[in-house]
């Protein structure tokens, strides 16, 4: 007997049937997997397997056999297949050898199989010594697995994701074409690869590894996202979910990889944070963003029991600088500074712009040492302040700018760490740095936030306030060469019921920041007409000064006002001086200059007060009717000793003297000071605790009017 070289399996089979006693053959044949029919070669059944029999029920009969088994050409068609014929032909063919076909097996009666099964066909003939035909094999073979397999495979190919399977070892044995192309590897390749080899080799994933692994093999799937690198240059993000298939014994049998490139999806997101968490203008994080990083920070502190810093940066004068030189030039500065914050902060921390002028650092991860961490961080703040502290190029101008910085250092333990809080402590010191004169770096300290808690207080009380009850008016001399008192400054003092004393410097910026002044200033202006009225009714020629807010002067109504209060106190405007700070003349040059103008033409006298503190810009001089200048007492402190001091005073008195304006000097205390300043000029007028604090209206009117 000879066997065809075909089939190993069935060559292997026709090997023991034949060495197999007939009784052990049927044994044989039922234990074969798929269906076996032996003929003779008159086609008569010499042996039915189980498989066979399962389909068409227990016979041995050749014509039940041939009508019991419904084959079909076709799967949707009718045409019968004639097995019998087949079979003949096969035996009728010259050359006796392997014979293969594809039939469909229908719905035999009686036992349930598939409608439609798939069938290949294989006739074996099975020769004697003489190659004359002994009998012919029929095996029966059921593709319906293969034909899945292969429909998942085009399925598998015809979709845009990557996907492979893997076998038991998880060596990647189906890859479809599109993760061939993503991977760069082709089949070949990758059947060498577990999927642990590739992930190794392309996968950046975003959890540590053991997480997938954990997760793949105790819930029996993972998935997320990652960064594939194909190659250097192919780098892209995808999806991707692993998922492993296990048979009832919870044997491994397969690991399933799909991955979804989503490289738009992440553009797409990564420009939508760029818009939601980035600053427009200068390209630095925002408010949101910082707002994450210090809760972020807060957390990583308290595992680590570390220190993080806020700095909050405020560019000193950039809203003057913003109103008369314009946004464009603005604009231009802040990038600068962006820039420079950058700069100097590196990868150290989060540099950000809150809103406006103001910026923010945050730095994470500080020593655990306290004194260490803030050693540091101050060191880092006055390192960023000594930079900005400069000349900038913007436009053909160059300008100066400086900035107060606020510092609060945060340790793990705090209550209050929350973001806004943290933001708000660092507010408070830099406006404290701002307080003090800006340009410089201030740390917050827990009495700042009393300070503000007493700010509140102010103002709260400023808006119950009974003028006529808190407030009066009190003056301070202004002496000529002979002694004489030809002048009064007001200045106005505040005695709160439950507040006490509290002095303008603290008081006045807080009712400006709350528009109180407006209401105040008013009063103030009030009383402050009645009395020059008073005094200058009766022949006693004192002059009276007002200080005027520049929230009160840039009221739309401001000069209406003064009008209206002319009327009504019937003062003589030309006994009256309004002093304005440089500040007020920079905002509105214009508006402001036609303001000036309008009041100088009613008879008002206006004053340039704590003049050379302020812009440096000399320009408005020539363009003002000014009447006088009042030099700071900050430029008469250390006088005479001080040679820069003392050229600044006499180059103020050397400009007042071309532009024919008077000079008062304020704050002088000492003897010294006053023989100086009248060896320089003999007409200026002094204003200082040498000749009296400022006192009410009756106790200067018994020094300086009666004696
Ligand atoms: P200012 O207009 O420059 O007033 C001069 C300040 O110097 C006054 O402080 C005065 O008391 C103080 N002073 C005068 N002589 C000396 C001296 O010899 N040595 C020292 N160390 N200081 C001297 P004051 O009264 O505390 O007022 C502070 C500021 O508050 C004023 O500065 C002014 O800007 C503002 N202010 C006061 N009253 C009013 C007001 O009615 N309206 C407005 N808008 N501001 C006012
Ligand atoms: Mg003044
Ligand atoms: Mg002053």
């Amino acid at each position: 007997m000879d066997a065809p070289k075909h089939s190993t399996e069935i060559t292997k089979l026709i090997a023991k049937l034949h060495q197999a006693h007939s009784f052990q053959r049927q044994q044989i044949a039922d234990s074969f997997q798929q269906g076996l029919i032996l003929f003779t070669p008159q086609l008569s059944p010499r042996l039915v397997n189980a498989k066979v029999r399962y389909v068409i029920g227990e016979t041995t009969d050749t014509d039940t056999l041939f009508s019991q088994l419904k084959l079909y050409t076709q799967k949707r068609s009718n045409t019968e297949f004639d097995l019998k014929e087949w079979l003949q032909e096969c035996i009728n063919s010259p050359k006796l050898k392997l014979q293969e076909t594809m039939v469909w097996l229908k719905d035999c009666g009686e036992v349930a199989v598939h409608a439609t099964t798939p069938i290949q066909l294989q006739a074996f003939p099975i020769l004697n010594a003489d190659q004359s035909l002994e009998s012919i094999l029929l095996h029966l073979k059921d593709l319906t697995l293969e034909i899945q397999a292969e429909a998942q495979q085009r399925l598998m190919n015809a979709s845009y994701a990557g996907q492979f399977i893997t076998n038991a070892q998880g060596l990647i044995t189906q890859p479809n074409y599109a993760f061939s192309a993503y991977t760069g590897l082709k089949p070949e390749i990758l059947e060498t690869m577990t999927y642990v080899d590739w992930l190794k080799k392309q996968v950046t994933l975003k959890v540590p590894f053991g997480t997938v692994m954990e997760s793949l093999l105790e819930e029996g799937s993972w998935s997320g996202e990652v960064q594939i690198t194909a190659s250097t240059e192919a780098q892209f993000y995808a999806v991707l979910s692993l998922s492993m298939l296990m048979d009832e014994n919870r044997n491994i049998e397969h690991f399933i990889g799909v991955l979804q490139d989503i490289t738009d999806i992440h553009e797409a997101r990564s420009k939508i944070e760029q818009l939601a968490y980035f600053d427009k203008l200068t390209g630095l994080a925002n408010r949101s963003l910082l707002q994450n990083q210090i809760e972020a920070a807060i957390e990583e502190i308290t595992v680590s029991q570390s220190h993080a810093a806020l700095l909050l940066i405020d560019l000193d004068g950039f809203k003057i600088l913003n109103d008369t030189l314009g946004h464009m030039i603005g604009d231009q500065l802040l990038i600068l500074v962006a820039q420079k914050l950058q700069a100097v902060v590196g990868s150290e921390g989060l540099v950000a712009r809150l809103d406006g002028d103001e910026f923010a650092i945050l730095l994470k991860e500080l020593s655990q040492d306290h004194y260490e961490a803030l050693q540091n961080t101050l060191a880092l703040a006055h390192r960023i302040q000594e930079d900005l502290d400069d000349r900038y190029e913007i436009s053909n101008r160059s300008l100066h700018c400086s900035a107060s910085i606020g510092v609060h250092l945060f340790a793990p333990t705090l209550e209050d760490n929350q973001s806004d809080q943290l933001i708000g402590f660092a507010n408070l010191a830099m406006h404290e740095a701002k307080n003090l004169g800006g340009n410089q770096v201030h740390l917050f300290e827990n009495n700042l936030c009393a300070v503000a808690k007493q700010r509140l207080e102010m103002l709260q009380a400023l808006n119950h306030s009974e003028l006529d009850d808190e407030f009066q008016l009190y003056f301070q001399a202004q002496i000529d060469q002979n002694g004489k008192a030809v002048a009064a400054e007001t200045l106005l003092r505040w005695f709160h019921p439950s507040l006490g004393f509290v002095p303008p410097c603290d008081f006045i910026p807080v009712a400006e920041e709350g528009r109180q002044i407006i209401k105040i200033g008013l009063w103030v202006m009030h009383k402050a007409f009645l009395q020059a009225k008073a005094w200058n009714d009766n022949q006693h020629n004192i002059r009276v000064s007002i200080n005027i807010s520049p929230i009160q002067f840039h009221e739309q109504s401001f000069v209406e006002l003064v009008i209206g209060l002319v009327k009504f106190t019937q003062v003589n405007p030309s006994h009256i001086t309004l002093e304005l700070t440089e500040g007020v003349l920079i905002r509105n040059t214009s508006l402001a200059l036609q303001k000036i103008q309008h009041l100088v033409s009613l008879g008002f006298h206006v004053s340039i007060d704590d003049f050379g503190t302020g812009y440096s810009s000399l320009s408005y001089l020539q363009r003002l009717p000014l009447h006088e200048l009042k030099i700071d007492q900050s430029f008469i402190r250390h006088i005479p000793e001080n040679p820069d001091d003392v050229a600044i005073v006499q180059s103020i008195l050397k400009l007042a003297q071309t532009k024919n304006l008077s000079v008062v000097a304020e704050g002088v205390e000492t003897q010294d000071q006053a023989d100086f300043l009248r060896e320089q000029s003999s007409e200026l007028l002094i204003q200082g605790y040498l000749f009296s604090k400022p006192v009410p209206a009756g106790v200067f009117e018994e020094r300086f009017i009666q004696s």
